[in-house]
């Protein structure tokens, strides 16, 4: 609401715009009075004086009424102005209007004279400050004053001075005043003439230019009648010197004058300043020179010589100003200079940033499609590749190729336990590793992805089913090689799902096939490589229902446990059973424990049935030790031995149903311990460790399958063998030979390590004779029972069949 716009001074700003001619009205009625000066003066000294320092007192209350008006008291040079209009008011008023003319005071003069030269210092003060606050610099408008003044100098001496001084010598008067006065007019009028030409002559500006010229123009008469001795002052010299303080107060009352603080130098186009020059250098010294016969009667040598001191002064001036120009452009050449290299350095900053900019960009982009420890593409990247892959041919529209792309999905045995084990790390040094391998056996146009954890994969792009299955086995076979990891060495098995030769329309099925070859390799005991194929599907759909099924199993007592006697051969007594868990969904038919065990390890569900289990066989067994003596032995999957409450459960069991710990024995697998990484291989021993100082005893099941090293039998607390059935049922008679040899080795060193054995899988009598002879003592199979209700075996043990069965 209030507020200013900008350049627009408060008081003006503030109040409506309406236009005040107050200033015009105090020039007309002023210049009125001081055009009748002369006449005023002719009729009365004393009206004169009247006129004087009323028109003058009148002049001096519009220059305060104007500073007042239009705030100019906060600027040093008004401030001075008024100063000085108030000086040479008083001087006039006091000193000449009552001292000279009514008291004929002769130091009243005095007071009057001084008082005006320093009312006009005063004025000149104001008018240098000005001069100052406009122009290139001070030098510059300095330079620029002296070459107007002096070239309007030339002419002001040809035509008023020398002709003023020929005639004073002739007339005998003393001019000295009167002729120090035009000089100093002179001056100034070439301060207010470059003032004027670089300042964008505001009207004020201009008023004030014409009050000095009016005293110019008065003093030049003024000294033309000294000279010529007249006793009167001219009209024109009267006219002139009233007029200087009209218009210095119409100057003040101008609307104009109160934007006087924002004057500054106006680009002026320097061509004109060069005409001004060029006219003043040219036309002062031409008509100066041309003119000088017609004014001056009686010319003499030295008026030759002041018009080529004028001209030799004026050129200095000219080549001094010259030279600002030119050092005016030098520093704006170098201001240019300096310019340009900041431009140079902002472009070579700029360009710099916008590289950083496209590094980073990059980089970004880099991340969003690659693994960060890898640097492989990611799971992104890899469906974008997959997504090209499939539609590639109908892009370009050509046929669909004969065989569409493969994918192989990879996933590192164990990967899991290295990290738990050696930390982190480690882990991501192994996958570095890993990385670093397959890289090398990628050809270009592969896509190698690692999809997080130990998951990598690999595309390729049309490749049938053998090429892509052999590959796989390269990966397999060159990811076994041992990796030194620090000081540790670790042994690596790889599953691999191969998805190839197979339709699929998008990355997500690609990807879900893919995985369901791996899921199926994995389950196929890992370190294998499996090919996708439709079945799986369904497989994978079985394998869900049946993981819902048995999470159900317990609870809706589905589960049941068979026992299958251990005989002792020379004597055929039982001397123990195993424990083989059932189970019978209500909706479907039984399901074998080689299909539902491996699930319910998988799901973890084995833990809780295992308890269930053992608490079963413990109950059974507790009757049958009692009064036969009988041991019963327990199968324990790996996750089981790897539950933290697992020695406990054990303990409890014997505990609840008063089973001596003798009498119990737990059958684990040596594969098991081989799945896990060698600081869980430590700790699970440690627990059977535990529990055979209770007296439990393990038995080693499955024998001679798998990864059976003779060396396990030293490190791990084991009692017992079980010799795997496949050495008791070989096919043919060589591999019968060589099985029974295996089985009489096995059975020899079991004997030196004080280990039991027990063969398992004896279906006819010849096999259990051959048995015996090479040693075997303890015997199990479909020969003597197969797996039975303990109703069954409390009648088995009343009726012991077996007395001569070997
Ligand atoms: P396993 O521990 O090797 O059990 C012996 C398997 O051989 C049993 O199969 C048994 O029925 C079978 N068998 C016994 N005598 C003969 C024979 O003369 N000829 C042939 N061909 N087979 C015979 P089953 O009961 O199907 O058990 C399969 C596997 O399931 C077991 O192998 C064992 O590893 C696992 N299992 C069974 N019950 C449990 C359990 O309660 N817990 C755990 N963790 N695993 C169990
Ligand atoms: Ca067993
Ligand atoms: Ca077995």
């Amino acid at each position: 609401m209030s507020q200013t716009a900008p350049g627009m001074s408060p008081a003006v700003g503030s109040r409506p715009e309406r236009k005040p001619y107050g200033w015009l009205v105090f020039l007309a009625l002023g210049g009125l009075v001081a055009l009748s000066g002369p006449a005023v003066a002719a009729v009365s000294p004393f009206l004169d004086a009247l006129l004087w320092s009323g028109l003058q007192g009148a002049a001096t209350l519009a220059v305060l009424f104007g500073i007042r008006r239009y705030r100019l008291g906060r600027l040093r040079s008004w401030r001075l102005i008024g100063l000085g209009i108030v000086t040479a008011w008083l001087a006039n008023t006091v000193g000449w209007s009552l001292g000279w003319i009514w008291l004929k005071s002769q130091t009243l003069l005095t007071v009057y004279q001084v008082g005006t030269l320093v009312g006009y210092a005063l004025l000149l003060t104001a008018l240098i400050l000005m001069s100052a606050r406009v122009g290139a610099s001070r030098w510059t408008g300095l330079l620029d004053s002296g070459i107007i003044t002096v070239g309007v100098a030339m002419p002001f001496w040809t035509f008023v001075i020398d002709p003023a001084i020929d005639l004073g010598v002739h007339s005998g008067s003393d001019l000295t005043y009167a002729l120090i006065t035009p000089f100093v007019d002179l001056i100034v009028m070439g301060m207010v003439a470059r003032l004027l030409f670089d300042s964008g002559r505001p009207p004020w500006l201009l008023l004030l230019a014409a009050s000095f010229a009016a005293i110019f123009v008065a003093d030049g008469a003024y000294l033309l009648d000294q000279a010529a001795g007249s006793a009167q002052t001219s009209a024109v010299a009267t006219i002139g010197w009233l007029a200087w303080s009209v218009l210095i107060g119409a100057a003040a009352l101008h609307p104009s004058v109160a934007r006087s603080a924002e004057l500054r130098a106006v680009p002026t186009a320097d061509r004109s300043r060069v005409t001004l020059f060029l006219a003043l250098a040219l036309i002062s010294p031409l008509v100066s020179s041309l003119g000088r016969p017609f004014v001056d009667t009686e010319s003499q040598p030295h008026d030759d010589m002041a018009i080529m001191a004028w001209t030799v002064v004026l050129a200095v001036l000219l080549v001094l100003r010259l030279n600002t120009v030119a050092r005016l452009a030098e520093t704006r050449a170098a201001d240019l200079d300096r310019h340009a290299d900041q431009l140079t350095l902002q472009t070579r900053q700029l360009s710099a940033a916008l590289h950083t900019q496209e590094m980073l960009q990059r980089s970004l982009a880099h991340r969003a499609f690659h693994d960060p420890l890898t640097g492989l593409a990611n799971r992104t990247l890899l469906g974008e590749a997959l997504q090209q892959a499939l539609s590639a041919p109908a892009v370009a529209g050509e046929p669909a190729p004969e065989t569409p792309p493969a994918l192989l999905l990879l996933d590192l045995d164990g990967f899991k336990d290295v990290n738990d084990t050696l930390g982190h790390p480690i882990g991501d040094d192994l996958l570095t590793q890993v990385a670093h391998r397959l890289r090398a056996l990628c050809e270009p146009g592969l896509t190698l992805a690692r999809l997080g954890g130990d998951e990598f994969a690999l595309l390729l792009p049309a490749t049938s089913a053998q090429v892509a299955v052999e590959l796989a086995h390269t990966i397999v076979e060159r990811l076994r090689a041992p990796y030194r990891l620090g000081e540790h060495e670790i042994y690596l098995t790889t599953s691999v799902g191969v998805l190839a030769e197979t339709e699929i329309s998008t990355p997500a099925e690609a990807l879900r096939d893919a995985d369901l070859a791996l899921y199926a390799a994995k389950a196929a005991g890992k370190n294998q490589i499996t090919l996708f194929t439709p079945e799986l599907r369904s497989a994978r759909l079985e394998h869900s229902r049946l993981i819902a099924g048995l999470r159900q199993a317990l609870a809706r007592e589905e589960l049941a446990v068979r026992y299958q006697p251990v005989v002792e051969l020379d004597s055929g007594r039982i001397v123990a059973v195993e424990t083989l868990l059932r189970w019978q969904p209500g909706d479907s038919r039984p399901i074998p424990p080689d299909v539902f065990i491996p699930l319910a390890e998988e799901s973890g569900l084995i833990v809780p049935i295992g308890t269930w289990v053992l608490e079963r066989a413990c109950a059974d067994a507790a009757r049958w030790h009692a009064r036969h003596g009988l041991s019963v032995t327990v199968n324990i999957s790996g996750r089981q031995l790897r539950d933290p409450g697992f020695a406990e459960t054990v303990l409890a069991a014997l505990e609840r149903h008063r089973l001596p710990a003798r009498a119990l024995v737990l059958e684990i697998t040596e594969s098991m311990l081989l799945a896990t990484t060698p600081a869980e291989t430590e700790r699970v021993i440690g627990v059977l460790q535990g529990l055979r100082a209770h007296g439990v005893r393990i038995a080693l099941d499955d024998f001679g399958t798998g990864y059976s090293s003779l060396a396990y039998l030293r490190i791990l607390p084991v009692d017992i063998v079980k010799i795997d059935r496949s050495f008791t049922t070989a096919p043919s008679a060589a591999d019968h030979a060589q099985a029974r040899a295996f089985t009489k080795a096995i059975v020899e060193l079991s004997a030196s390590l004080r280990l039991g054995t027990i063969v398992e899988g004896v279906e006819t009598r010849e096999q259990a004779v051959v048995l015996h002879q090479v040693g075997c003592t303890l015997a199990q199979g479909y020969l003597f029972s197969p797996p039975a209700t303990a109703r069954q075996i409390d009648n088995l043990l009343e009726t012991t069949p077996w007395e001569n069965v070997a």
